[in-house]
């Protein structure tokens, strides 16, 4: 007992700013919804197409700011969904702020 040698699979994603290779539960969903418009996945369940962001304001800016949302996810970020992603970028990566110092 207790030598399964089981190697648990962890699915990985990548930041669609940074590019860096993450485990999926460290990353935020995008997802493209039926108009066009990009929405935060909380759950990570929603249908559509997705694309992933590290939990950094510098990514999500990056992602979000610099159309590399738009381009992976083939949409058109309008103003206001911009303006309220990250509106929402503010309010969940305060929480996990890393205590990193630069
Ligand atoms: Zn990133």
């Amino acid at each position: 007992m207790g030598r399964k040698g089981i190697s648990q699979y962890i699915p990985q994603r990548t930041c669609v700013a940074c590019r860096q290779v993450r485990p999926k539960r460290e990353l935020i969903r995008m997802v493209r919804i039926a108009n066009g418009s990009i929405e935060v996945d909380t759950d990570g369940k929603k249908p559509g197409r997705g694309a992933y962001l590290c939990k950094n304001l510098e990514c999500w800016e990056a992602g979000i700011k610099g159309n590399r949302l738009d381009y992976t996810l083939r949409t058109t970020i309008t103003k206001e969904n911009r303006e309220q992603l990250m509106k929402y970028s503010k309010d969940v990566l305060k929480e996990s702020k890393d205590g990193k110092n630069s």
